[in-house]
């Protein structure tokens, strides 16, 4: 058994203004959301594999040292503007 824990990083959260997320919802349906900001994002170019049940996202080097748990969220989109404003998720970033 190896103790070694995979890199993690909180994500941040920064939710766009509801009235622009139901918008965006409107134009895109049921679209998977940004991780950060909530709003949808059709065709995301970067996603982060998220875990611990949300919040989370596990650096996609240390994908060997993850025990998937019920709190497996798999890959959601990260959009451009979020990885821009929150450089420190770049190395969590995984390109589509
Ligand atoms: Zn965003």
């Amino acid at each position: 058994m190896t103790s070694v824990k995979p890199r993690t990083i909180r994500i941040p959260e920064s939710r766009a203004p509801e009235n622009l997320i139901r918008a965006r919802e409107r134009k895109f349906g049921d679209a998977y959301c940004c991780i950060v900001c909530g709003l949808p994002a059709p065709a995301p170019k970067f996603y982060c594999h998220v875990v611990e049940g949300g919040g989370v996202a596990l650096h996609p080097d240390d994908e060997a040292l993850y025990v998937p748990d019920g709190g497996d969220m798999c890959h959601l989109p990260l959009g451009p503007e979020c990885l821009k404003r929150h450089p420190e998720l770049k190395p969590y970033a995984i390109r589509a």
